[in-house]
This record gives C-alpha cells, structure tokens and sequence, in this order.
C-alpha cells in the first residue's frame, strides 16, 4: 500500500485505493441525502450501481437536521478557479517562473488568493475571509468525483494534484463533462 516500500504489489495497492475511493465517496454522495435511508439503501444492496432512495427522512442525521457538511458547488466558478490554478495565464514576467507540485497546501493557498473566491465557489456574498477547511472540502469533493486525480511525488514524498482527463487517451478534462459532476451538489 504505501508507494515508498521496495515490494510493490499493484493490484493490491489498486483494490486499497478503489475501497477508499469508494469509501470516501460514501460521505460526498450522502451528504445529497437522508444518512440514514441512504446507508440503508447502500449496504443493503452493495451490488447496485445507484439505488432509489425512498423520499422519506429520518430527522436526525445530518442532511435531515440542514447540517451541510459539503457546500453546494457554483459549478462554472469551480471550473473557472480550478481551471485557472492549474493552467494559469502565463505573462512575460511568470512565464520563467518554476511550476510548483501541487501539494494539497500549496493548492489551498494559490485557490485563496483568487479575487472573489467564495462567490466563484459557493455564490457567498460573505466578507469575512475563507477557511482553508472550506477550500479543502472543494478538493476532497473534486477527488472523489475523480476530476481531481491525485499522484504521489516521490521526491517530495507528497501527494500531488492533478486536473484528469476524461479518459487516458482523450484531452478533455473531467472538470468540464457533466458525467464526472452527476455526485456533487451545485446550485
Ligand atoms: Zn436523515
């Protein structure tokens, strides 16, 4: 499991990765629904791709009492920072600049500097200053939807982010495909 240990086992390593995903995705996609149907749903039919949650609420969980754990997303702002922290527009003076790893910190940090952040992100009109907590619900929620991918750097021993492809072999993002936005909540 951990990339840094001489034996390699991939598959292995692939299948722990998938559970986590798979895992993580749980919290994102739930967080659109009734915990407590929803996990009921889910585990008890683990071989259905996506089963019908019956429109009743159990009134205590989370959803059920308005505790928004993930935000909902301004889906064109996402796209427009996201797009533009990995791809920045490049001028004579950045153009000799380093492009750095993006490092889950150094992600965060270069996201926060965007002018108007959080009403690209969640259409806020607040004027206090963004959490980095918030900024990195954004990244979790993008990752488990897979239009973030993430690599380990095995200089920096870090993981690193990336904006994927729809495909391998294709250059549209996942970010810009409405398939890869089907679980998370916009507005
Ligand atoms: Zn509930």
């Amino acid at each position: 499991m951990n990339p840094e240990q001489s034996y390699h086992d991939e598959p292995f390593r692939q299948e722990e990765v998938d559970n986590l995903y798979a895992m993580a995705s749980r919290i994102v996609v739930l967080s659109k629904k009734c915990y407590y149907v929803a996990s009921e749903m889910i585990f008890g039919n683990p071989y259905s791709a996506d089963a019908d949650i019956p429109p009743h609420d159990c009134g205590i969980c989370p959803y059920c009492r308005n505790q928004i754990l993930f935000p909902s997303f301004n889906r064109s702002g996402v796209e427009n920072v996201f797009f533009n922290a990995f791809y920045p527009e490049r001028n004579y003076e950045s153009i000799a600049e380093d492009i750095h790893p993006w490092t889950l910190d150094a992600l965060v940090k270069s996201i926060l500097s965007f002018p108007d952040v959080q009403r690209l992100l969640f259409l806020s009109n607040a004027t206090t200053p963004i959490a980095p907590i918030e900024i990195k619900k954004v990244v979790f929620t993008l990752t488990i939807a897979r239009i973030l991918q993430i690599n380990f750097h095995r200089v920096l021993k870090m993981t690193i982010f990336a904006l994927a492809r729809t495909s391998p072999a294709v250059p549209e993002f996942a970010l810009r495909d409405d398939s890869f936005w089907e679980c998370i909540r916009t507005k």
